[in-house]
Formats: C-alpha cells, structure tokens, sequence
C-alpha cells in the first residue's frame, strides 16, 4: 500500500495547510508598513492565545532561545534559582541556568512523575528559601509525557511569600493544558512554533510580566542576541531588533487565525477547543495502550500533549519506532537520553484530529502483532477502547480546514 509520511512527533507537528500555504507567499521585507501591521497583529493574538495582558514578543530561535533568555535576562552570576526537574526538559532548565553562573538548587522527582509540592514548599519556605530569585519548570514535560500543576506551585510561591520569579517553559503546555497566566502570576511563559500552533520549528515566542521587566533592568548576565528589553521597545513599533523569520510569523498567523475560526471568531473559545481536541486525542490513545496491554508511562499525570507508552516488557522501544515508520511511515518518537528505549511518545498537540488518532492507534496493533509482542494483540481492542473514549468524550466539532 501507499505510505504516507505522518509526524506523530511532540514537535515538529503536522504542519497546518493554512500555514504553508502563507509561508509560501511570504516574500516580504521586515522593514514595510506591510510586515509591521502582520507583527503587531500577531504578537496581539499571541497574548489571546497565551492569555495574558503581558507583553508577547517573538524570538527567531527555536524554544530553547527564549528559555535560554529567561536566565540571561532575568538573573545574575550567583544568583540561586530552583529548578524543578523530572525529565530532559527540566535539566535544560539546570543546564541553562548553570551556564549563566546560577547557584542553582534542585526539587527533581523520578521520570513519569511530578513533584510533591510538600518539597516545593520545604525549598522555598526552608532556609535559604528567601534568597531564590527564580523558580523554573515546565508545564508538561515532553520527555516523559507528564502534566505538572503549575498553579500548585504558583500556589506554593504565594503561600511561602517568596518573591521568586515564576517561569513556566509551556512549549508544549500552550495549547495543550489550562494556564491561567495572570491570575497565578506566571511572570514568563515561553511556548514555540513547532508544537500546538501547528507551524515548522525556528520561532519562539513568551510573555514577560512587568515584575519580570524590574528584575531584567536590574541583572546582570551577559546578553546580546536574546535581548528582551531590546526586543521589546521594538515590538511596541510593531518590529523584532534584528531580522525576524518572517516566513515563520506569516505561518504563525494563518494558524491562529485557524485557531480563532475553531472558536468562531473568538481565539480564546478556539483556544480551548484545541485544548479539548488534545484531551481527547489523548484519551482515546491511553484507552488504547491499556486496552493492548501496554503501560503508560506517565501514570500519575498524563499531559494531553502526547502519551508516552513503554514498550511490552523485555522489547527496545526503537523495534516499534522503526516498525512505525518502515511500515507506515507514521514517525513516532522514541525516548530521549537515558529514556531512549524505554517508551514511544505519540503527540497530540495541534493539527491532529480523529482519523488521524484512530489510524495510529490501528497502526499500533499491526506494529505489535508484527514485532512479536509477547501477549496476543487481538486486532481491534485498541481501537475499541479509543472510539469508546470518543464516543464518551462527545467533543464538540470543528470546522473543517481548507
Ligand atoms: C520542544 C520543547 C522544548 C524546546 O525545544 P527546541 O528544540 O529548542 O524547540 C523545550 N521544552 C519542552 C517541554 C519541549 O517540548
């Protein structure tokens, strides 16, 4: 049969027809009356988008950029920062962090599982606890498939009376999970372009509180091409302060412009029904997994994201990846560092609806029954249980995209 190539990769993401299609027509100068009202349009309905009244801007960097600017702007050489890690996500932020002379403290929880907020707390309410100056962590933590409670910790913050920054890396959380950016005073959420809004890799983009702007006036680490303040006067002209991926933007903008259709002219409404597209999607392949006698591998806190799935016992996840892509060229991804050969993450943020569920979910059981995994696969009990999960999750429907 015919193989058509599928990213099922937690970024890149099945690129968006909408935004392909404006990407190929971008042929435009940054610096023209054109190019500033498309920024200036798109960085207002990445605030929608986000949810915050704070400032947006976009970096021509892949996520990791704006994470990186989220230390060298917002820190000095010394400071102490709490990195709460429980995967390759989170020891970017300790990485990062150690890079730019951060004394840098720790809560990690084991891989597949998320912290306990008693030991939060005990960091930021023990000794020492009043000198950290920011607190990062991701909203859901790619690596392992796992949703972290963000507002549990912005609560933490509060309930401590620390003072510390809160900046969340929702590169994958955007999109895919509730934030309440404001309201539990998120001072920098970072997301990017090649995760749930649907367009190719290159271009990040976050929010910055004005708490976060006082702080970056004031430290001290070097910094040049992840300027935030520099970046900031001039997205208020409705420009980037140096050459944006203006293919990217135009992309980016196409999408949202998807995404506030989906939400019938409203991007919030559309939004949330992206959210609730991944929710489902979601459920309907750990419905799917279980039903064929696989472990999940996030089982207290599975993000909607995407479900990392360990292989049947005994089997290196890269047999099902490669089986994946040699039959169906459907791209799965495998585990990263010491993960690798422990799961297969299949992604759910951004352009995939039913069909595109239910074919990975069939492909699945051909994949299992091909690499022999130990327990009959009885074709169709996987795909059982996901139209079960649909059928009880009753999703709304969008409207087809052209
Ligand atoms: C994709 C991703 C990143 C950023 O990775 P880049 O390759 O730099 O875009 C960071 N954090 C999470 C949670 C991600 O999923």
């Amino acid at each position: 049969m015919l193989r058509k190539l599928r990213l099922f990769t937690p970024g890149p993401t099945p690129l968006l027809p909408a935004a392909a299609r404006a990407m190929a027509a971008a042929d435009v100068h940054h610096r023209t009356a054109d190019f500033r009202a498309l920024y200036a349009k798109t960085l207002l309905a990445l605030q929608t988008f986000i949810g915050t009244k704070h400032d947006v801007l976009m970096l021509a960097a892949s996520g990791s950029g704006a994470m990186e600017a989220s230390v060298s702007n917002l820190t000095s050489p010394g400071d102490k920062v709490l990195v709460l890690s429980a995967g390759k996500f989170g020891e970017r932020w300790r990485d990062i962090a150690k890079a730019f002379g951060c004394a840098v403290e720790m809560v990690n929880a084991p891989y597949g599982e998320t912290w306990k907020m008693a030991d939060v707390g005990a960091k930021l309410g023990g000794a020492g606890g009043k000198d950290i100056r920011c607190v990062y962590l991701q909203a859901t933590e790619s690596s392992t498939g796992v949703r972290h409670d963000v507002e549990a910790v912005a609560k933490v913050l509060r309930e401590t009376g620390s003072d510390a920054l809160l900046v969340v890396d929702a590169i994958t959380g955007l999109g895919t999970t509730r934030l309440d950016v404001d309201a539990w005073g998120i001072d920098v959420v970072i997301g990017g372009s090649q995760k749930a809004v649907m367009v190719p890799p290159g271009l990040a983009y976050l929010a910055v509180s004005e708490r976060a702007w006082q702080r970056a006036a004031a430290a001290k680490s070097p910094r040049y091409y992840f300027d935030l303040a520099r970046e900031r006067k001039a997205a208020a002209k409705g420009e980037s302060a140096f050459t944006p991926a203006t293919a990217l933007i135009a992309g980016l903008a196409a999408a949202l412009d998807y995404i506030r259709e989906a939400g019938n002219g409203d991007l919030a409404a559309g939004r949330n029904a992206l959210i609730a597209n991944a929710e489902t999607a979601a459920a309907m392949t750990r419905a799917a997994a279980e039903a064929l006698g696989l472990k999940l591998y996030a089982k207290q806190s599975p993000a909607p994201a995407l479900t990392a799935i360990a292989p049947p016992e005994g089997m290196d996840s890269g047999v099902i990846v490669k089986a994946f892509r040699d039959e169906f060229a459907a791209v799965v991804a495998n585990g990263q560092g010491e993960m690798k050969g422990q799961m297969f993450r299949i992604a759910h943020l951004g352009y995939y609806d039913y069909l595109d569920t239910i074919a990975i979910i069939g492909a699945l059981e051909h994949v299992l029954a091909k690499v022999g995994a130990p327990r009959h696969i009885e074709f169709g009990a996987g795909l059982r249980a996901a139209q079960e999960a649909y059928a009880k999750a009753a999703p709304r429907l969008l409207g087809a995209a052209r």
